[in-house]
C-alpha cells in the first residue's frame, strides 16, 4: 500500500571511539511473546538512567530492539498477519521477495552491522511454561556457553541442530560469526515479573562481564545455570485424552517417583492416570493448558550431570 514500516532501536553509544564490545538485545520477534518486550523497557529505562548519571560507564555501545515485528505486535500475534509468516523462519533466505522476507533481511544486516553479540528474548507458547533458559545449538556451544552462563538463567540447554532452526535469526547470526544468545521463557501472552527481574538481572550481568558497562562495586551474585545436554533431558507425556491436573511449580528439584500430576476423565469423574517422574533432575517445563491428548508434553526434566 506505499506505507512504510519500521524498525526501532535505542543505541547507548560508547563513551570510547571503538567500543569495547556491541551487544544487542532483540524482542517481539513473534508478536504473541511479551516477556521480551518488557525486558527491553527494564534495559532502556536503566541504561537512560545511567547515561545521565554515569556515561562514563559506557565502555561499549549498546542496540536495543524491543519491537522488532511491528505488524505481529499490534495484533499480538505469533505471525505476521496477512501474511501468516513466522519471522523466525523466515531468516537466512535468500530468493524469497514477500515483504516479511526483506524485512527479515533488514533486520539481519542491521544486527550484523551493529553488534558483537545479540540476544533474541523469547517466550513459550500457551501450552508449556519455561523456566528462564538459554537454548544453544550443538554447532555453537563452544563459544556461546561460556556468554550464557553469564546471563542468571536456570539452565543452558544445549541440542542438536535440525533443519528448521536454519531459518532462525539466532542460526543465522551465529554462522555470521555474531555471538547469538536465544532467551526462552515463561508463555506468551502474560508477562512474568519474576522471570523478567531475573534476566534483567543476567542482562546487566553480561553487559558488565563482557566489558560494555564499567559500573562500581561488586558484581551480585548470579545463579550458576544446569547445563544440559541432548541426552540429559527427560520429556513427560501424557497417556491419555483428559485434563492434567497438577500442584507442581517450576524450578523444583523433583525425585524419581515423585507425583508430578494426574490426567482425569472429567464426564467419568475417573482418574485416567497418576504421572509421577521418570528420574531425578529439575523441573523446567511445566503444561499450563490443561487439556491434553494422547502424547501431549506434561513436563520436561533437567536430568543430573553425570560425573
Ligand atoms: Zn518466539
Amino acid at each position: 500500500m506505499g506505507g512504510s514500516i519500521e524498525i526501532v532501536k535505542q543505541t547507548f553509544t560508547s563513551v570510547r571511539n571503538k567500543p569495547v564490545k556491541r551487544i544487542s538485545f532483540v524482542a517481539g520477534l513473534h508478536g504473541d511473546e511479551l516477556d521480551g518486550v518488557y525486558l527491553c523497557h527494564r534495559i532502556i529505562e536503566t541504561l537512560s538512567q545511567l547515561k545521565t548519571t554515569r556515561p562514563q560507564a559506557f565502555q561499549g555501545e549498546v542496540h536495543v530492539y524491543p519491537a522488532v515485528n511491528p505488524q505481529a505486535l499490534g495484533s499480538v500475534t505469533r505471525l505476521w498477519p496477512f501474511f501468516s509468516m513466522d519471522m523466525n523462519r523466515r531468516m537466512g533466505e535468500k530468493n524469497d521477495a514477500s515483504l516479511p522476507s526483506g524485512f527479515a533481511r533488514s533486520l539481519v544486516e542491521d544486527l550484523q552491522a551493529s553488534s558483537d553479540i545479540v540476544v533474541d528474548f523469547h517466550a513459550s507458547n500457551l501450552h508449556l511454561k519455561e523456566l528462564p533458559q538459554i537454548r544453544i545449538i550443538e554447532e555453537f556451544d563452544k563459544k556461546l556457553i561460556p556468554l550464557a552462563v553469564l546471563c542468571n538463567m536456570d539452565v543452558v540447554w544445549v541440542h542438536p541442530s535440525a533443519p528448521v532452526f536454519e531459518s532462525t535469526l539466532g542460526y543465522n547470526l551465529n554462522r555470521k560469526k555474531i555471538h547469538a544468545l536465544v532467551v526462552e521463557t515463561g508463555i506468551c501472552l502474560r508477562i512474568h515479573q519474576d522471570f523478567c527481574e531475573q534476566i534483567f538481572q543476567g542482562m546487566i550481568h553480561l553487559l558488565r562481564q563482557t566489558g560494555v558497562l564499567e559500573l562500581t562495586g561488586p558484581p551480585p551474585e548470579i545463579k550458576q545455570p544446569q547445563l544440559v545436554h541432548p541426552k540429559q533431558v527427560a520429556l513427560v507425556q501424557a497417556k491419555n485424552a483428559g485434563l492434567f491436573i497438577s500442584n507442581m511449580s517450576l524450578g523444583a528439584h523433583v525425585r524419581k517417583g515423585d507425583l508430578l500430576g494426574k490426567v482425569v476423565d472429567a464426564v467419568r469423574g475417573e482418574v485416567l492416570e497418576t504421572v509421577t517422574f521418570p528420574s531425578d533432575g529439575l523441573l523446567f517445563t511445566l503444561r499450563e493448558q490443561p487439556v491434553t491428548y494422547q502424547g501431549a508434553p506434561l513436563a520436561r526434566i533437567a536430568l543430573p550431570e553425570i560425573r
